[in-house]
């Protein structure tokens, strides 16, 4: 029967162990932490712990990237030396950590090993002196055994217990290590000196010989050096330190220092030796990580920090699964392709770091000292790129650069704000602390709300992992909500801002509005109702594990590979082309600008009307006995309202129509997923005709058109419009307002769905209003709600005036009202 982890038995309380447990318990389940060792007790040396494993840390929102950071030193930059210590090449890593979104921290293992075990809570069940010997399964439950004679059962067992775990033997059978054929020395000392900085990370590279010096902060520093050896010498090192200050007596100065600085009781000889990856890990109820899962050589760095990853997305999948044995399967699906890379990642770096081959390392050095730049960054970068919790479908980690329609998006907004705005109300007492609850628990569940979009100048942007910040929420006392709207509309994001911010509106004791601001770089209608929505359900319950929500890809990427590179771009053309004849046939009227606005100038403002009651039913009425979408309806309305602006009732004109198009993707993504599925067609539809003949025939246009994708095609063409940067606007500019889709656009959310009631909180009136920046004129964003119809006319304040806007809309309403007029029509706010 399927049931979720409700407990586990971690084996082995080291870095990936604790981690384990840490993560385990926030996300609900019981952990035994059961280590052999007589006591918790960390080996002496340091380590760093890279971006990859503080930005896996960061979704357990626990603080324990804070607290490593102030128990160690941030690494602030990383340095190649020659064996005399004169530098081969310095890289400031402060553009690699903006780039991965999180510091690397130099720590002692002891204080890595105190921050993970405060983060276990003090009521942790810790089993020392538990040597675990063998384990036996049952239906439901597996049991562990140990040297002692204890036995220990849970609902799964998580083998945690290093490189010659006992868990693993059972599993796969005991054999020996694979040797690296190299020694490790390692000790930690307190130490200064004019060579090494504050926040250094210093490598120094010679003929099959290495040293390495970490400053860890408070005046320590971590220390170690590497010797090619065999592989029966490097198990069994005889010699002591005078041994290893002859070897290195030639080196740079510092090196002599630090040794001679280090009791010999504090220098650690160790062999460097790995595993060659697993396909499989565990079976059943009984899982691997750390490494008992990956043992990797240390050239890469990684051995700590993968076993941190392991834990995290253990505890996410465990937290998300109903099945346990499942969701220990799909949790190794996950780490398998990324932990192998690293395993096999190590083995050829550790080739090329202690060969003794002369011409080999001539071509080495050359590299470190000469390569090129970004390639060597983005070498050093990619082991610490934090993968995400990984999904079996595809998601995407970050960073990772925007899209052609991310871009656009992007750019646009740098231009003049490109918002999408939701807003619901709220009935019940909602004060601003419960919808901050909320707020932090939705950006914890979404990625791209602790992410920045970087560029250089504008050029190559990318989306790039922060540290999480509360989403900014402001208060207003007003009984009208759209005059927040305008605000919201109009003002830009900061640089360093989180994607999305709140204002809470209250109009009167216990009445509320909830208006969400994103930016269509990361969200459409959907996703900002959604959000709304999310906020609310988890402020109505806080507390608890919040599972993240992974990053889908690109739009572009989970397009039908039709729609895809080349073929996508061919179909744009081949789609421009075909409505170029249409347009030179009907030749459509565009809604005249009225004063010229300069780009970023192009501030949107909202006019609403509501239609209710009576009427509102009427036209449902109406349009299901004429099986006309009403979506139709109101663009051959929208249609009828332009050509009365434009003095032109006879005229066609360009309705764009927002296709959402989450469901027609490769993977289908719900409203859960953050992003921007929206794409335009614009139609000529006539001004004068009668409105149902109008409405029929879009429907029908509009209906094949979609299924044949030409949405996508369209977006095929974004490319070509893409401004170079953001300063660059005005020839886009003038070709958008010449022959852009965006003259008079339509987007029709169903708001049907929206919940009425979330905790004890009644909901009502779910809305969107969508900006429009650069991209045209006007949107008329459409709520098609249970009891009401709701139309928001954004428009560009400047090019309509707001009369000019207020007549469109009214006679819009008009029109739409023509069709079902009866005596007893209710009002029209
Ligand atoms: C020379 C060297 C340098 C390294 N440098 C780095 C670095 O800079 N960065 C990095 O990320 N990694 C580094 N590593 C790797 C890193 O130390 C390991 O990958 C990491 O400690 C693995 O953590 P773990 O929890 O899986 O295993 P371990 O840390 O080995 O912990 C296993 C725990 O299980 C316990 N145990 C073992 N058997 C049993 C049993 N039968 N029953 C109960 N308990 C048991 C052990 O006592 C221990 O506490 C380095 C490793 C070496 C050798």
């Amino acid at each position: 029967m399927n049931s979720p982890v409700k407990s586990a038995l971690v084996v082995g309380a080291g870095i990936g162990g604790l981690t384990a447990a840490a993560a385990l318990r926030r996300a609900g389940i019981d952990v035994v932490l059961c280590e052999r060792g007589p006591e918790l007790r960390a080996a002496g040396f340091g380590l760093s712990v890279q971006s990859n494993a503080m930005n896996a840390l960061r979704t357990l929102d626990l603080g324990i990237d804070e607290e490593l950071l102030r128990a160690g030193a941030q690494a602030r930059s990383f340095t190649f030396r020659r064996p005399d210590g004169s530098d081969m090449r310095r890289v400031d890593v402060s553009g690699i950590d903006a780039e991965l979104g999180a510091p690397a921290v130099a720590l002692a293992r002891k204080d890595l090993h105190d921050v993970l075990l405060a983060a276990c809570g003090d009521d942790l069940r810790v089993e020392l002196g538990a040597e675990a010997v063998a384990f036996t399964e049952t239906a439901d439950a597996v049991q562990v055994e140990f040297a002692d004679g204890r036995t220990l059962s849970a609902d799964v067992l998580i083998g945690a217990d290093g490189i010659n775990s006992a868990i693993r033997a059972q599993l796969h059978g005991a054999e020996a290590p694979r040797p690296g054929k190299f020694v490790c020395w390692l000790a930690l000392v307190p130490f200064a000196h004019p060579a090494i900085e504050p926040g250094a990370s210093i490598h120094y590279w010679g003929r099959g010989m290495r040293f390495g010096i970490h400053d860890i902060g408070h005046g320590n520093v971590y220390w170690w050096a590497t010797l090619t050896t065999t592989a029966e010498q490097a198990a069994d090192w005889p010699h002591g330190k005078d041994d290893l200050l002859t070897r290195f007596a030639s080196w740079a100065p510092e090196i002599t220092a630090i040794i001679t600085a280090t009791p010999e009781s504090d220098i650690l000889a160790l062999p460097a030796q790995d595993r060659p990856p697993l396909t499989e890990w565990g079976s059943g109820r009984v899982a691997l990580l750390g490494d008992a899962a990956h043992p990797m050589l240390p050239s890469l760095g990684q051995g700590a920090n993968s076993a941190i990853e392991d834990a995290v997305v253990l505890a996410h999948t465990l937290a998300t699964h109903d099945d346990a044995v499942t969701a220990l399967r799909v949790y190794e699906q996950r780490r398998i392709p990324r932990t192998t890379m690293l395993v096999d990642g190590s083995r050829k770096l550790g080739r090329l770091e202690q060969t003794r081959n002369r011409a080999l390392i001539v071509v080495r050095d050359g590299f470190i000292a000469k390569g090129n730049e970004a390639k060597l960054q983005a070498s050093l970068a990619e082991p610490m790129t934090w993968p995400g919790l990984g999904d079996l479908e595809p998601v995407a980690a970050l960073p990772r650069p925007l899209s052609t329609l991310e871009r656009w998006h992007w750019t646009v907004d740098q231009v003049a704000p490109l918002h999408i705005v939701s807003r619901v109300r709220v009935t019940g007492d909602l004060d601003a602390e419960a919808v901050r609850a909320g707020m932090a628990a939705l950006t914890r569940r979404h990625p791209m709300l602790h992410t920045e979009v970087r560029s250089d100048d504008g050029r190559n942007p990318r989306f790039a992992p922060v540290a999480i910040k509360p989403i900014p929420l402001r208060e207003v006392t007003s009984e009208d909500w759209t005059t927040e709207i305008d605000t919201e509309l109009r003002t830009r994001f900061d640089a360093d801002a989180p994607l999305l911010r709140a204002t809470l509106i209250t109009a009167a004791p216990g009445i509320h509005d909830l208006v969400l601001t994103s930016t269509y770089t990361i969200a459409d209608a959907v996703t900002v109702l959604s959000f709304a929505r999310q906020v609310l359900e988890l402020a109505a319950e806080p507390g608890g594990w919040i599972a993240e929500v992974p990053a889908p890809p690109a739009p572009e990427a989970l397009f039908p590979r039709p729609f895809q590179g080349w073929r996508g771009k061919r179909k744009a053309i081949a789609r421009l082309a075909a409505d170029g004849a249409r347009d030179l046939r009907v030749k459509p009227v565009r809604v005249r600008a009225g004063t010229e606005v300069a780009p970023a100038r192009r501030f949107t403002k909202l006019t609403r009307r509501v239609v209710d009651g009576t009427e509102y039913q009427a036209l449902l009425a109406a349009c299901a006995e004429r099986d006309v979408p009403l979506s139709s309806l109101v663009a051959a309305t929208l249609a009828r309202a332009a050509g009365n602006d434009a003095a032109a009732p006879q005229a066609h004109f360009p309705v764009g129509v927002s296709v959402l198009f989450r469901e027609q993707l490769e993977r289908p993504l719900d409203a859960i997923h953050t992003g921007a599925y929206q794409a335009m067609i614009a139609l000529p539809t006539p001004a004068g005709q009668p409105l149902w003949q109008t409405a029929t025939a879009f429907a029908t246009d509009l209906a094949s058109r979609i299924e044949q994708r030409q949405h996508l095609a369209n977006l095929g063409g974004i490319g070509f419009m893409l401004p170079k940067t953001p300063a660059q606007p005005d020839k886009v500019v003038s070709l958008l307002d010449a022959r852009g889709p965006g003259n008079l656009c339509l987007t029709f959310v169903d708001t049907r769905d929206f919940p009425t009631r979330i905790g004890n909180w009644e909901v009502s009136g779910p809305e969107v209003v969508s900006g429009m920046s650069i991209s045209g004129l006007m949107m008329l964003t459409v709520g098609h709600g249970t009891d009401a119809l709701s139309l928001n006319l954004g428009y560009i304040d400047g090019l309509l005036s707001p009369e000019r806007a207020d007549t469109l809309i009214d006679t819009l309403v008009d029109a739409l009202l023509s069709v079902v007029s009866t005596p007893e029509v209710a009002a029209v706010h």
